[in-house]
């Protein structure tokens, strides 16, 4: 449904996008994800014909992005970043405009815009000025704007960025049943919503493509495991003893404050290699350290994301 090969984009100096390229297929549901300034919002808009790729091309169902713009926009649906909602209108006739101007002929405008009311639950601010809405209920105005069309692939740029966790619990919920009829490619930062919504992960750092599986196979394949220990002694001894035990390893620590200490250790290592939990222990005992609890943790989708896009780069 979607190709996207070797997309670059700069803008002046900065290299947005260093050769991106992926696929979906049709009814896939991809997890975009990236740390600030990944390069996602820059892949959406030349997905969507509102940005120019440097070079590199990108076509949806078989129509490049470039030279096929206004048909490329008919089957997608698009929710920017920043909605723009035009703030003094109705929300009937913001939807009947969306529809307007997206080629719905006039006698099918009444039902596509009822068609989109239902299916985000509108119908108690149909007839609301959209300045008077919550946030929450706005972003459900930008997800019916850009359904209006009836699009197959629906492209969603944070669409839960900025809501209170009432209203992301809900707008996820109304995305989930979307993605049953549509393609859909939704950016974020949040790995929840990845867990929550999507079926297969791209992550994206500093314009490049870091990884891309299904979410389960991502866990799998993430050489790393993690323990977990609850240990009495001098923060500044734990840490860096447990560095240092295990060199040309990238280790990461976690951990609380208090009378104990809750560490978290990951490490990327083989999920099998056993000396790892045995080496903390070793280390804990010889220190005389209290230690209260030590126990394997399951990988999760964080620590392969944090491993992949921090600045010392890919451990999987
Ligand atoms: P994301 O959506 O993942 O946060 P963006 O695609 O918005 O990332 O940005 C990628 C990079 O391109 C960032 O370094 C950002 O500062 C830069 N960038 C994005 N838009 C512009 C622009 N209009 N002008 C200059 N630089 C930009
Ligand atoms: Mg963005």
């Amino acid at each position: 449904m979607i190709i996207v090969d070797n997309l670059r984009k700069t803008y002046g100096p900065t290299q947005a996008l260093k050769g991106v390229s992926f696929n979906v297929a049709k009814g896939d549901v991809v997890g975009f994800l990236g740390p600030n300034g990944a390069g996602k919002s820059t892949t959406m808009k030349i997905l969507t014909g509102y940005l120019l790729p440097t070079s590199g091309a990108a076509s949806v169902d078989g129509l490049d992005v470039v030279d096929k713009s206004l048909e490329v926009r008919r089957k997608i649906g698009y929710l920017p970043e920043s909605t723009p909602l035009y703030s003094e209108m109705l929300v009937f006739d913001y939807l009947r405009f969306a529809a307007e101007i997206r080629g719905v002929p006039g006698r099918r405008l009444r039902d596509a815009v009822d068609r989109v009311v239902g299916l985000c639950g509108l119908e108690r601010v149909v007839g609301k000025n959209i300045v008077e809405l919550s946030k929450g209920y706005k972003q459900r105005v930008g997800l019916a704007q850009a359904m209006v069309h009836e699009p197959d692939v629906l492209i969603l740029d944070e669409p839960t960025s900025g809501l209170d966790p009432n209203q992301i619990i809900e707008v996820r919920k109304l995305i989930k049943e979307l993605a049953e009829q549509h393609t859909v490619i939704l950016s974020t930062h949040y790995l929840q919503e990845v867990d929550a919504v999507a079926t297969r992960v791209i992550i994206v750092n500093r314009g490049e493509i870091v990884a891309d599986d299904t979410r389960d196979d991502l866990l799998a394949r993430a050489s790393a495991q993690a323990i977990r220990a609850r240990v009495r002694g001098p923060k500044h001894n734990i840490l860096s003893q447990i560095g240092e035990l295990m060199p040309g390893r990238r280790v990461d620590v976690t951990w609380s404050e208090g009378d104990y200490h809750d560490l978290r250790v990951h490490v990327t290592t083989d999920v099998r290699d056993r000396t790892v939990p045995e080496a903390l222990a070793d280390l804990m005992i010889k220190n005389g350290w209290a230690l209260a609890e030590l126990a394997r943790e399951q990988v999760t989708l964080e620590d392969v994301f944090r491993s992949l896009t921090t600045s010392d780069g890919g451990a999987a």
